[in-house]
């Protein structure tokens, strides 16, 4: 049973950007994680629309990936941001592998190494921005900046709140650059975050996902929620805004993502770079070998 994606995509009361796109203000604290916001479907034609953008997500990938090896300048990143459990992951695993993996730069941003503390916090970030004609995937990013460091005083307060404009600035340059990028908050509900660390304890096999540290990043829910929420209403711009994800239903998540990213490609609005040498020539040439 091939997915239809034209019929699936009528189940979009609102389009996703619409329905997602973080409004400065807005309370988080009151925001339902287990809403599927803009999606009037149920769960099988969301995971059957997923599917069904496999051909085109893949294909849009492609043509970024010629478009920098024919010496274009686009590229394109997704910033996977998260509560601890919120399925960044997942999102990694469901979405962007739908697309070839060698056009894909993916990176995990976690506790910088001492190396990595010898310079200023966007050093490791610039290092790992996607090359022209690449999908770059950050998993935790450049925000952390302003939320564990926030939650957990790694800074004091005049230092973070300082991040804020920094992280503006610096998502100007690169977007002003040629990267496409599309922020995603995805956020679990306590409730929620509480019932996959317990999963985790309860499952050998989701032992090593588990840190003893997670009791106490989902202690201090409501500090994330606070340092998310002034990072969403602080650091969303036109070039970087953020789409707030409810990430309870995994699948929901998962089909927002995909439209999120999805958008960005099909607005790069790239064609097949033409060939750089005398096709019907070289046709002649190949059929006289
Ligand atoms: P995980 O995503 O589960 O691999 O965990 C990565 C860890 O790195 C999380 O606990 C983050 O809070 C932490 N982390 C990420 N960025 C920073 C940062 N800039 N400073 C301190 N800790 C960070
Ligand atoms: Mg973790």
């Amino acid at each position: 049973m091939a997915a239809i994606p034209e019929e699936l995509e009528q189940h979009w009361d609102t389009a996703p950007q619409d329905a997602l796109r973080w409004v400065p203000g807005t309370s988080l604290a009151a925001l339902d994680c287990d809403a599927a916001p803009g999606w009037s479907g149920r769960k099988t034609e969301g995971t059957a629309l997923v599917a069904g953008r496999a051909e085109e997500l893949a294909d849009l990938q492609e043509r970024l990936f010629a478009h920098g090896r024919s010496g274009g300048d686009r590229s394109a990143l997704l910033v996977l941001q998260g509560l601890d459990t919120s399925g960044k992951g997942g999102i990694v695993r469901h979405v962007v592998g739908l697309v070839d993996p060698q056009g894909v730069e993916h990176r995990g941003f976690g506790v910088p190494t001492e190396e990595e503390r010898a310079h200023g916090y966007l050093w490791r970030v610039r290092n790992a921005l996607p090359r022209p004609g690449y999908l770059g995937v950050f998993d935790r990013s450049h925000h952390e900046q302003v939320l564990v460091v926030r939650v957990d005083g790694l800074e004091p307060e005049d230092e973070w709140r300082g991040h804020y404009d920094e992280l503006v600035a610096f998502e100007k340059e690169i977007a002003g650059r040629g990267t496409a990028i599309v922020k995603v908050a995805l956020m679990v509900s306590a409730a929620e975050q509480k019932a996959r660390l317990a999963e985790r304890l309860e499952r050998p096999d989701k032992h090593w996902k588990y840190n003893p540290g997670d009791v106490d990043v989902h202690r201090r829910y409501g500090d994330y929620v606070a340092a998310y929420q002034e990072m969403l209403d602080r650091t969303s711009t036109p070039e970087a805004p953020w789409y707030v994800v409810p990430a309870d239903k995994k699948w929901y998540a998962r089909l927002a993502v995909t439209e999120l990213l999805l958008g960005a490609l099909r607005g790069l609005g790239l064609g097949w770079p033409p060939a750089d040498f005398d096709v019907e020539a070289e046709k002649a040439r190949l059929a006289a070998a």
